[in-house]
């Protein structure tokens, strides 16, 4: 293997995606002196959580900050957040996203280009089959902007796109229902804003059949209970047998937040307005002739007299722009594959996340790393400390600073749920014998620097 190009001005390291892990990466490829530009599709810096910005996270500062970055922007006179208060998606980046990429592009070594879409990644003349001189060519990215398509040289590539842009549809077999895509003015992918009164005016009094399990459904239900003195009723759909370990580890969920969300969410179903149906996997959206949908599932039971359905079954990876460069990502998450093992829900049924860092997430296409949502694929878990020690790992890496790159620097929060039912999709997993049996994983609690870190610490370290 050649030694892997440094970043300079006229072949910089692009970052793709001006989210929050994408940002971090700009902040810590600028504390390395590494030339940097960050491309970004949307009109702002963190346009995707712009996008969910209603919604209360169940993170708290402390734990939505990235250290490198804080140091940054607490040189232009920022004013950091109480640590211990939750934003919701508009106050993460009104308060620290758009400060953040702002302060970047301030700098002599990081632009922030908005408006910018990648469509595609390569190596310079040379397609995904041809070896010849492969590991010395530089990348080419091709970006549009404003409709017109340009091409970008860059040593390195991060892409830190997020899965944001790409829901799981409501076809439980990962494919849209029948008749999904003709009733799609009825169907909602996310978390419906319900403090927009034309939001309420959608769903108040209308039976709503919500998709979905996980913390985005669970905002969902509680955010539908507040309708239900409206006349509004619910039918959850869950593809698994049961309710069990649907709401998290609850008080002992060391994100405390995720675990009170949890148990709103168990108070919201126990309500009359909502009836659970378990076991549905929906195949087909049907429309009747009273304007209401029918939901018919792969062994022909239906939900009747459906108004609106919401859709959170989680994400996928947009891989269609990578398609020319040499990926090794695992089969079932579209993750790379050495991380894989580690975040994979059919064997994890904890949800609890490990540190990982560049071993885990270089690809066979030396200088391109994955980042960030997009880098656990179809996996649900990701935490933006997790994206955060990420880019400090990779960024190390490409500086040639291998050491610091090998290096775990994080603690992480356990979710609660492990040694529940142990089952995934009513598939049972390790979990039931005890969580997460292969890996050796260091877990410790958030904001504790422990001997076996070196003394690393959460983001909230200054
Ligand atoms: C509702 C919700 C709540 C969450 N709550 C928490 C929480 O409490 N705590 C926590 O730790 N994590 C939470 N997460 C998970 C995770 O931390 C966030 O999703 C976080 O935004 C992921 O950051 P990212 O930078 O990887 O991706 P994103 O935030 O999705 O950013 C990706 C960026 O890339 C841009 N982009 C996409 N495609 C292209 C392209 N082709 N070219 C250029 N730019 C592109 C997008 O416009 C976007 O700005 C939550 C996620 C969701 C959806």
């Amino acid at each position: 293997m050649t030694a892997a190009r440094q970043p300079s001005p006229t072949e910089p390291l692009v970052v793709v995606g001006a989210g929050p892990i994408g940002l971090a990466a700009a902040a810590h490829a600028h504390a390395r002196g590494l030339p940097t530009v960050v491309l970004e599709a949307g009109g702002e810096a963190g346009a995707s959580v712009r996008e969910w910005g209603h919604v209360r996270l169940f993170s708290a500062w402390r734990e939505l900050v990235d250290p490198v970055a804080e140091r940054l922007l607490a040189d232009t006179g920022w004013v950091a957040p109480d640590p211990d208060t939750y934003p919701d998606g508009d106050e993460w980046v009104d308060r620290y996203l758009a400060p953040l990429a702002a302060a970047l592009d301030a700098t002599d070594l990081v632009e922030v280009r908005l408006d910018s879409r990648v469509v595609g990644v390569a190596k310079q003349g040379r397609d995904r089959l041809v070896d010849s001189g492969r590991e010395e060519a530089v990348f080419t990215v091709h970006v549009e902007s404003g409709g017109v398509r340009r091409r970008l040289l860059a040593a390195a590539v991060v892409d830190a796109s997020g899965t944001w842009t790409g829901p799981n549809p409501l076809g439980t077999d990962g494919l849209p229902a029948l008749g999904e895509a003709e009733h799609a003015d009825r169907i909602f992918y996310g978390i419906p804003d319900l403090s927009d009164p034309r939001v309420r005016e959608r769903y108040a009094g209308k039976h709503v059949a919500v998709a979905g399990r996980g913390a985005s459904a669970q905002n969902t239900l509680v955010g539908l209970a507040g309708l239900a003195d409206a006349g509004t009723t619910v039918s959850w759909l869950l593809r698994r047998a049961g309710t069990a370990d649907a709401f998290g580890g609850g008080d002992n969920d060391q994100l405390e937040a995720r675990g009170a969300l949890g148990k709103r969410a168990e108070r919201a179903v126990a309500g009359e307005h909502v009836r659970v149906v378990t076991s549905f996997r929906t195949a087909e959206v049907v429309g009747g002739d009273d304007g209401r949908l029918t939901l018919v599932d792969a062994d022909g039971r239906s939900v009747t007299g459906v108004d609106e359905v919401v859709v959170v079954t989680g994400f996928r990876p947009d891989l269609t722009w990578l398609s020319e460069v040499r990926l090794d990502l695992d089969p079932v998450l579209s993750s790379p594959t050495t991380l894989a093992p580690l975040i994979d829900p059919n064997v994890h049924s904890c949800g609890t996340v490990y540190p990982h860092g560049v071993a885990e997430l270089a690809q066979p296409e030396q200088g391109l790393y994955l980042a960030g949502m997009k880098s656990y694929g179809r996996a649900p878990s990701f935490l933006a400390l997790t994206g955060f020690e990420q880019t400090r790992s990779i960024v190390a890496a490409i500086a040639g600073d291998h050491e610091a790159a090998a290096r775990v620097e994080l603690v992480l929060p356990e979710s609660g749920v492990c040694g529940g039912s142990g089952q995934f999709d009513g598939v049972p997993t390790e979990a039931s014998g005890g969580c997460c049996g292969p890996v050796e994983p260091q877990l410790v609690t958030i904001g504790a620097p422990t001997q076996a870190t070196g003394g690393g610490c959460g983001p909230s370290c200054g």
